[in-house]
């Protein structure tokens, strides 16, 4: 099989995909959920005209000349309205939130009042409309406030919230099982016996799920064997995405594909013309009477969680009905790069934009194993296949990292 360019394999895999059902959730849980329906404001803000200070509410041509003196006739407070109108010489008390009562068109701030009884005596003039938050001015009855395919943030829950509505309908939250499969791997935090290495994908694959707002299932390591690895896929029963980490090459005890397949899955690609990450693949299967997407990442952990943003992200973002590009600017090349080969070079590197044109500095060691230097990137250089050697200054792709 030829090597699947990275673009292909992406839109292969978003075309078999579809979005899943709506539900409807309490604001409470709404962050990080993807909106389904636009968030249509069911009334004004504020509802009525309101005081932004504590103060008196007057009529402004009252207090055209200073000293003025004014009768109070009553109170506004917030949640309790004055009933009734002013007239000429008036002024009611109003503190922060009160409805400005009829009659009263500026609120002077009591800094500016010295009362004595019910007699005020005004030192400052005010403007018409001053210190007051007109009704409607924030948004309006009827205004279109969130659009749909938004992943949820506490921002749009405090509108949603504002603005008359109790719950959300959201896509539901695709569960994600991830396996690790390696006979090396032991869970983190273990102490390490002779050959074995810390299981660390699986970890970075779950919180890559979560951040993408999909529900992350841990089913554990697979040794490389077929059984075991046939058992963790039996857990995976009822999850709408499989993951796996390993053993997705060709290699002996590479058993992942053979398993899945076993399993039912009918593999779409299995190749990819990617770095890291040639050894990708992705296929689909029923599983529960429904479809899951399965897709065996390279084991390498840099590979792994690279090759998660780049397929995993946009998958789960299909299925909850929302895009997930990554940012992609210009930038010139702050080192120079030698050629690439036939993949499609996904480098790690380190990108500053306080400069005139963006500047972005790739990684001299761009090793799969070291996990460090993708901790420590900001972005990723794109250099498409078979791209010659590039000075320094030359101008690439470049994709901020958010994961
Ligand atoms: P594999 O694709 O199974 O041949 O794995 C490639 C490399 O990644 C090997 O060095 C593995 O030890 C390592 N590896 C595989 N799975 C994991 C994992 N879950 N965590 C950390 N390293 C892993
Ligand atoms: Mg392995």
């Amino acid at each position: 099989m030829a090597l699947l360019p990275v673009a292909d394999a992406l839109k292969r895999i978003l075309d078999r995909a579809s979005v899943l059902e709506t539900e409807s959730v309490d604001l409470l849980h709404a962050r990080g959920r993807t909106l389904v329906s636009p968030v249509i404001s069911k009334l004004d803000n504020p509802p009525f005209d309101a005081s932004a200070m504590d103060g008196y509410a007057v009529h402004a041509h009252d207090v055209a000349e200073i000293p003025a003196e004014l009768t109070v006739i009553g109170e506004a407070g917030a949640g309790r309205p004055f009933a009734g109108t002013l007239a000429k010489g008036q002024a009611v008390r109003i503190f922060t939130g009160g409805a400005v009562p009829n009659g009263a068109d500026a609120i002077v701030i009591q800094e500016n009042v010295s009362a004595s009884g019910t007699t005020i005596t005004v030192q400052e003039t005010a403007k018409r409309g001053a210190n007051i938050r007109p009704k409607g001015q924030d948004f309006t009855n009827g205004e279109r406030l969130i659009e749909p395919g938004r992943l949820l943030t506490a921002r749009d829950v405090l509108i949603a919230a504002s603005c008359g509505h109790g719950t959300l309908s959201v896509t539901r939250k695709p569960v994600v099982a991830i396996v690790s499969t390696g006979d090396e791997l032991v869970p983190p935090g273990s102490a390490l016996g002779p050959g074995q290495i810390s299981g660390s994908n699986a970890y970075g694959l779950a919180a890559v799920v979560e951040t993408a707002g999909g529900e992350a299932r841990f089913l554990g390591i697979a040794q490389d064997s077929l059984s075991s690895l046939e058992k963790c896929i039996n857990a995976a029963e009822g999850a709408d995405v499989l993951v796996t980490s390993g053993g997705a090459s060709v290699g002996d005890h590479d058993l992942v594909r053979p398993a899945l397949e076993k399993a039912g899955a009918e593999l779409d690609f299995y190749k990819i013309a990617m770095r890291p990450g040639k050894p990708l693949f992705f296929g689909s299967r029923v599983s529960n009477g429904k479809v899951q997407y399965c897709l065996g990442l390279p084991g390498n952990p840099v590979s792994a969680l690279i090759c998660a943003r780049v397929f995993l992200v946009p998958l789960i973002g299909r299925l909850l009905g929302r895009e997930t590009p990554l940012e992609s600017l210009e930038a010139a090349l702050g080192e120079p790069l030698p050629a690439n080969g036939p993949r499609e070079h996904y480098m790690r590197g380190l990108l500053d934009t306080n400069t005139a044109t963006p500047l972005v500095t790739a990684f001299k060691n761009q090793d799969s194993g070291l996990i460090k230097s993708l901790q420590r990137a900001n972005c990723l250089v794109v250099i498409p296949a078979n791209t010659p050697a590039q000075a320094a200054g030359s101008i690439v792709k470049v994709l901020r990292l958010d994961i």
